[in-house]
């Protein structure tokens, strides 16, 4: 039996990061995710866009962050297991926990769920039509934006996706369209004045009802939902931006004590299960916030307890990284 320190359930940013602090307190640690690639959100929802709130970082790619975040995890060597989903995590009560994967079974004395949001997929449009063109036109996610210069592109949605699609489309696009239902927005403020001022055509009150073309998207009509006036558009490119649904799956038969599809964790992020640490989006507390920087610091701390849980001995706080070298 092969016993790891330190078993991480997700490479998403928060768990690669939980990985970088447990190398650097020589814990052997191992991560599992389901996709085939690290990176979480990142990797798969928006390598191809901007973060601009994280500390040190003006703006940076998303799938620039998690090529750092891995070179900096990577220093210490952790085993990983990419293409592998948890589907069950049972404590031996020998202070051993055993995780079975959709591949096999894990041994580990300690573990951070660090699974985001779960799986998670887009919400999507129920409009004849979208589904028979989604890979010809449509899409509800970007990973390469090569292919948009020059095209004229419609954009649907008024949260932070559509106006940072926005904002990092519009410019090398031929003509670029964004609608939304309402003239509430729930993107930042600054994007909303950004693209406000750009070249980007923003409508308001206006949706979906059409979509034309045979084998690959050829035009959409949209209306005004105040008068009901209809315009056909003609585009190459629709991008739905309407949110995700997503779905804890097996977490939620752990045994843990999980609120609102969140686990709960205390002041350590330990959960209600000794040695099991929860981290980033997947984990709430008293003023949670769900963001990459946070799910950074939870992670560091509960690398740092989970330290203290295998050697009580150590200390929690980890020393000054820069006095290391
Ligand atoms: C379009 C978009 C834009 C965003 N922009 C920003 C931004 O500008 N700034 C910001 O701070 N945040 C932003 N976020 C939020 C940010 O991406 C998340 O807060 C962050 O990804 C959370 O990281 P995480 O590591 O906790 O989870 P995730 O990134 O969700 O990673 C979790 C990983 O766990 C894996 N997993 C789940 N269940 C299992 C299982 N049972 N077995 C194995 N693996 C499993 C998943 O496959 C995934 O890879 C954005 C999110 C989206 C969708």
């Amino acid at each position: 039996m092969d016993i790891y320190d330190f078993t991480i359930i997700g490479g998403g940013p928060t768990g690669l990061y939980g990985a970088f602090y447990a190398g650097l307190r020589n814990m052997r640690t191992k991560i599992i995710d389901s996709l085939g690639q690290l990176g979480g959100q990142l990797s798969a929802l928006y390598p191809e866009k901007y973060i601009y709130d994280v500390g040190g970082f003006p703006r940076v790619l998303a799938k620039d962050l998690v090529s750092m975040l891995t070179e900096q995890a990577n220093q210490y060597e952790p085993t990983l297991c990419l293409g592998e989903k948890v589907l069950n995590l049972e404590p031996q009560g020998d202070g051993i926990i055993k995780l079975t994967t959709d591949q096999g079974v894990h041994w580990t004395k300690t573990v951070l769920i660090a699974a985001g949001v779960g799986a998670f997929i887009p919400r999507r449009l129920d409009v004849t039509g979208v589904a028979e063109l989604e890979g010809k036109g449509i899409q509800y996610f970007v990973t390469d934006t090569s292919g948009f210069a020059g095209k004229r592109i419609v954009i649907v949605g008024g949260g932070d996706s559509a106006f940072d699609w926005a904002m990092a489309l519009g410019p090398a696009a031929a003509r670029c369209l964004q609608i939304h239902r309402s003239d509430r927005f729930k993107a930042h403020e600054d994007s909303i004045a950004k693209v406000s001022a750009s070249t980007v055509d923003l409508r308001t009150f206006t949706e979906l009802k059409a979509i034309h073309g045979e084998t690959r998207l050829e035009a959409v009509t949209i209306f005004d939902n105040r008068t009901g006036e209809e315009e056909m558009v003609e585009c190459d490119n629709l991008l739905l931006n309407l949110g995700f649904l997503t779905n804890l799956g097996p977490i939620k038969d752990w045994g843990i004590e999980i609120e609102k599809n969140v686990i709960r964790v205390n002041t350590t992020m330990m959960t209600s299960i000794p040695g099991v640490y929860a981290a980033g989006d997947i984990c709430t507390y008293v003023g949670k916030l769900k963001l990459i920087a946070t799910g950074f610091g939870e992670a560091g701390t509960a690398a740092n307890f989970a330290k203290t849980f295998l050697d009580p001995s150590a200390k929690a706080f980890p020393g000054h990284s820069s006095e290391l070298h």
